[in-house]
């Protein structure tokens, strides 16, 4: 173990420390079997190698919850502002996911895939809205992953 390494230090990671200014925020669920994903997707797909995030379970949707859990979108809200302000965010990348189990807790009657899908969609649409409204000079990118046949994670734009 070299001199300059405290004897309690269990591991040291390979990935450079960065300083630099984010301009990144990338808001998705919590969801464990989507954040390796996420992170290959935005650091690939989307070439972003460095951002913030906010993950929580259902992402966004927080944004829409005033009228059934306002202190969670009151501390959403909160959180996202302070990021923005102090990070001095240029672009929000919102991800949604299939099958997302904050979506299923919160439907009423039968579940299926399809019919979370649809609110999702919709809830993705004045999500963009309420962030626009927060934030009037930002970019808002909306994604929608789901598991492909191949084992692997697809990602798709949202118009
Ligand atoms: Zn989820």
């Amino acid at each position: 173990m070299p001199a300059d390494k405290p004897p309690d230090v269990k591991f040291e990671t390979t990935h450079a420390w960065r300083e630099e200014h984010v301009e990144n925020l990338v808001i998705c669920c919590s969801d464990h079997r989507y954040q390796a994903h996420i992170d290959e997707f935005v650091r690939k797909g989307l070439k972003c190698d460095d951002f913030d995030r906010l993950a929580l379970p259902g992402g966004p949707h927080f944004l829409l919850a005033a009228s059934y859990l306002p202190k969670f979108e009151w501390a959403g809200r909160r959180w996202l502002r302070f990021l923005v302000q102090h990070h001095d965010i240029e672009r929000i990348i919102c991800i949604a996911h299939e099958d997302c189990g904050w979506y299923r807790n919160l439907a009423i009657g039968p579940v299926t895939i399809p019919l979370l899908k649809n609110r999702q969609m919709g809830d993705l649409q004045k999500i963009t809205a309420a962030l626009k409204d927060m934030f009037p000079d930002i970019r808002v990118h909306l994604y929608y992953a789901r598991p492909n046949p191949k084992g692997h994670v697809e990602f798709s734009e949202v118009a």
